[in-house]
């Protein structure tokens, strides 16, 4: 049995807090972490008590959803809301943070920022980040840290291509099919 690293422990986190986001325009994870342990975490949705755009739709305004507070805004406001201190803390994100949670993270005291897509890595932000002397690094998610059974699935799947092979006369369909498993579980066939 292997452990699994605290980068993808946190990585994790975040992306199971996205689930827990109200607007479908992005599901968006933050976790902040001080001495490797989690402080506080939050997604991306509207104020406490109010509507939210998965039920009443988005609220658009310039293209952009206003309804909603951001996922590192709502960790961080979480520190402020319960007095707890962010200086020197890290952040783990699903997304590349936009300009005004950038902002915000280095505000706060955010030493390192660890995401896993970019979006829209917005110029000035990384241009602050790195005046601000805040490290950003991309970390991939192991899928294995949060999918329990994934070897198994991986394994009967593969299984499964192995007979289709023999079987199957649409060899066409059947590679585009092969591509697709084999991209979505990283198999190394
Ligand atoms: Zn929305
Ligand atoms: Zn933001």
């Amino acid at each position: 049995m292997e452990r699994i690293s605290w980068d993808q422990y946190f990585m994790a986190q975040s992306h199971l807090l996205a689930l827990r986001s109200t607007c479908p325009r992005l599901m968006v994870g933050a976790t902040i972490v001080r001495d490797k342990r989690i402080i506080a975490g939050g997604y991306n949705g509207s104020v406490s008590g109010s509507t939210h755009c998965m039920d009443d739709g988005c609220y658009i305004v310039d293209g952009h959803c206003v309804r909603t507070v951001h996922a590192e805004a709502n960790a961080l406001l979480q520190c402020a809301k319960f007095g707890v201190p962010t200086d020197n803390a890290d952040l783990y994100v699903t997304h590349f943070p936009c300009l005004q949670c950038c902002k915000q993270l280095i505000q706060s005291g955010i030493n390192n920022v660890y995401y896993k897509e970019d979006y829209k890595n917005d110029a000035y932000a990384i241009a602050l980040f790195q005046e601000a002397g805040v490290q950003t690094k991309k970390v991939e998610l192991n899928y294995l840290a949060v999918d329990t059974n994934y070897q198994e699935k991986a394994e009967l799947v593969k299984k499964l291509l192995d007979k289709l092979e023999i079987t199957e006369d649409s060899e066409q369909e059947l590679s585009i099919l092969k591509n697709e498993i084999e991209a979505l579980f990283k198999l190394n066939r």
